[in-house]
């Protein structure tokens, strides 16, 4: 057994927030690099190099990559053989959440209650989803989620019937819809199975897998590769301006469902698809 004091959580959580939100992790910043050279569109080449300029100055000058520093989503997984000491672990990645977006000079996005809508000024609290995993250490991934892309996301409960062509359709239906406003290039995170809950925390764990990294089940690899093939053949194309290059990778997780079902959840990313981890 291992005992942490989770203040040691609340700093770590302080500058994933920072990090995050100042530089992309190196699989997409490659996975824009390699999209300049093969977008077939002039204006798309020009995004593709403009997007670039813009992490390299927001990475120099200390500021965030995008105005929407988005909602603070984490993936926490505890090892079993693990005791936490020093307070609540949920307080603590959110004044972990807090200290990041106040001394990160991060917009603060977050509405206390969704209709009064109050900001309540520090970003908090953060959607956090835990696993209880083997091992005595604390693995923390954080994915902040800007809005243009989370609201073009789709759930669509399919029936068994709709088989495998018919989750592909739904996935392009949902890339079609969101277009220009997912703020292309994106990256697609797909939950296929389970119940309406998880395919949704599915899709949205897709989001945090390396871009150019494929399931490792043969049969959700092809789909991935040929979703995202006919996804850049709508020309929706980077910034929504038109070109070959729509998204960057589809990313698909799969779980058991029900007889009766077959839950699809289409989580869409911007380019901007931030996720960091730190094992405490
Ligand atoms: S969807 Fe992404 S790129 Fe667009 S404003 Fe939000 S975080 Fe920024």
């Amino acid at each position: 057994m291992r005992t942490i004091d989770v203040s040691e959580i609340t700093k770590a959580v302080k500058g994933l927030c920072i990090d995050a939100n100042y530089t992309l992790s190196p699989d997409m910043k490659d996975a824009i690099c390699k999209a300049e050279q093969n977008e077939e569109s002039e204006l798309g080449r020009k995004i593709f190099s403009q997007l670039q300029e813009n992490l390299k100055i927001a990475k120099e000058e200390n500021i965030p990559i995008c105005q929407d520093t988005g909602m603070a989503v984490f993936f926490v997984n505890i090892g079993q053989d693990v005791h936490l000491e020093g307070g609540d672990a949920t307080d603590a990645i959110n004044e972990g959440v807090r200290q990041g977006y106040i001394d990160g000079y991060l917009r603060k996005s977050v509405v206390k209650d969704p209709l009064i809508r109050e900001n309540t000024g520090d970003n908090t609290p953060a959607v956090i989803h835990y696993n209880i995993v083997p091992g005595e250490n604390v693995e923390i991934t954080i994915a902040p989620k800007g809005f243009g892309s989370e609201n073009m996301s789709k759930i669509y409960m399919l029936k068994p019937a709709d088989g495998i062509n018919g989750v592909k359709d739904a996935i392009v239906a949902a890339v079609k819809e969101a277009g220009p406003n997912a703020c292309p290039p994106m990256v697609v995170g797909v939950g296929i199975g389970g119940t309406f809950e998880k395919c949704a925390i599915m899709a949205k764990e897709a989001l945090t897998r390396k871009v150019g990294e494929y399931s490792d089940i043969q049969y959700v690899k092809e789909m991935e590769e040929e979703v995202l093939d006919r996804i850049n053949k709508t020309g929706i194309g980077p910034g929504g301006l038109g070109g070959s290059i729509t998204a960057l990778a589809v990313n698909i997780n799969t779980y058991p469902t029900h007889i009766a079902g077959l839950p699809v959840a289409v989580n869409i990313c911007c380019h901007v698809n931030r996720h960091r981890s730190v094992v405490v």
